[in-house]
């Protein structure tokens, strides 16, 4: 039993009532009989999802709506049961999943930003994106059991769109696990060559760190550091085939196969480590970087410093406080653990949820961001909270995103997809409802357009449409229509 596994059991028999206990049970009734296509009963796929959402540190809200987040799609319960028996948050969260699993990447990289901005309209509550992460998480680790096709459309999505949002939450271990568990779908001839390559590099390089490691503890203990831990970071598959990429495949130039991770309590205990380590190894020039003076944009916080250590080999060093160990792995869920912790338990969760919405986030990162020059800027545009407030994302029966400003209608949509379809629509159906023409769509909408031949617009429509291009379209047809 994992131990994330022995946990969640633990809060269920801790709370036999709990929302988790109740959602546990729910979700083992409604999916029983299902199995995925790795032939495991469905309700493992549910059970790791919320057994990494505990290993996140979620709260049980979170872990609920792990458990309950395929119901709508894969059990047809509906929102409203969700809402009766789990309440507002729980449902808010299991829908905003079920939307954003609706969105399908097809690998047009134009549409990437799209994408990632829709997911990110869609969720409003951050706690969407933990669920979807942890989701996708199991499905790419399960990947091998679907048809070829189907592994290179999730890999490319989850390499294109999961990892790069994740990265930008500040999630950066999820985001190279991802990364990593998409690379032998992407590339498979370069994942084979690498892994006849880099296991026993890898294995030579982890038994040099061991041996020295006693000598880094007595350095850092005789440098007045008392209370630290070390431990070894394997470099990931992409990056270290990035690397192999600009060095012939030449492994022997990848010396940081693994890194040593020194984890101490304060920054001032950060900067004095550096500089044991610089007094007894020579530092290679241009190495060391100050992340924690100058955080990456994703909020990313480090010393990092590669020097020629014992037996000239060179060793590269990374040393944080735990604080920042932790955000480097949870990101922005480490802040909502810190939230929360702050805030006691009185605080209602409802509360918390305004506190970490998005929007805030978003205008934190741009703050960040705006530190930064070059690169940035498109990320800056991009999430302009202005920008997303007058657009909304919405979903093409075949999954693509399509960006229309706040207030479009089915003819706007119609007309951005094609003017023959806005030419010849006759009514729309909106999340498989028939809708009227002038109704608002929302983003996560999804949108269909139903259409006659011969038809010709209407006059009304430029009443209510809200793109210059429906406009343009119509005006032309119904000058068209009165020349005949
Ligand atoms: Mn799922």
């Amino acid at each position: 039993m994992s131990m994330s596994e022995e946990a969640i059991n633990q809060l269920i028999a801790n709370n036999p009532r709990g929302l988790v206990a109740r959602a546990f049970n729910f979700a083992q009734r409604i999916h029983s009989g299902q199995k995925r296509k790795t032939g495991e009963p469905y309700f493992n796929h549910l059970l790791e999802t919320a057994e990494t959402l505990m290993s996140w540190k979620l709260d049980e809200v979170t872990i609920a709506a792990g458990l309950l987040h395929d119901s709508i799609e894969d059990a047809g319960v509906s929102l409203d049961a969700l809402r009766k028996e789990f309440g507002e948050e729980v449902a808010f969260i299991v829908d905003g999943v079920s939307k954003i699993s609706r969105v399908k990447y097809r690998g047009v990289k134009s549409k990437a930003e799209n994408m990632r901005k829709l997911i990110l309209a869609l969720a409003q509550d951050l706690r969407v994106i933990f669920v979807r992460l942890a989701d996708r998480l199991h499905n790419m680790k399960t990947l091998f059991a679907l048809p070829p096709q189907k592994q290179k459309r999730i890999a490319l999505e989850t390499d294109e769109i999961y990892a790069p949002l994740a990265y930008r939450l500040g999630m950066q271990q999820v985001s190279g696990e991802l990364q990593d568990l998409a690379f032998p779908y992407l590339f498979p001839e370069e994942y084979k060559r690498l892994d006849k390559l880099v296991p026993a590099k890898y294995e030579e390089r982890l038994n040099y760190l061991e041996r020295i490691k006693p000598e880094i503890e007595t350095l850092l203990r005789e440098g007045g550091i008392s209370s630290f831990e070390i431990n070894f970071r394997a470099k990931r598959y992409r990056s270290i085939y990035k690397k192999l990429v600009t060095h012939d495949w030449d492994i022997d130039q990848i010396y940081d196969l693994a890194a040593v991770r020194v984890i101490v309590k304060t920054v001032a205990d950060c900067y004095a480590a550096l500089g044991i380590i610089h007094e007894k190894w020579p530092p290679l020039p241009g190495r060391i970087k100050d992340y924690i003076a100058m955080p990456k944009p994703n909020g990313y916080k480090s010393l990092h410093t590669t020097v020629i250590g014992p037996q000239e080999k060179i060793v590269e060093f990374q040393i944080r406080t735990r604080e920042m160990h932790e955000e480097d792995e949870l990101g922005i869920a480490a802040h909502w653990l810190y939230q929360q912790a702050k805030n006691g338990e009185k605080v209602a969760p409802r509360r918390l949820t305004k506190e970490i919405k998005w929007v805030q986030q978003m205008r934190d990162w741009q703050e960040t961001f705006k530190r930064e020059s070059g690169t940035a800027a498109d990320f800056i545009q991009a999430m302009k909270i202005d920008f997303l407030k007058d657009r909304i994302f919405v979903i093409t029966p075949a999954g693509d995103v399509i960006d229309l400003p706040a207030g479009s209608t089915p003819v706007d949509f119609a007309y951005h997809i094609h003017s023959e379809i806005g030419n010849s629509a006759i009514g729309a159906r909106v999340n498989g409802k028939i809708a009227p023409l002038d109704a608002e769509l929302k983003s996560g909408d999804m949108v269909e357009i139903l259409t006659q031949k011969n038809k010709k617009p209407s006059e009304k429509w430029l009443k209510f449409v809200k793109t210059a291009m429906a406009r343009h379209y119509i005006k032309s047809a119904l000058k068209i229509k009165k020349k005949s």
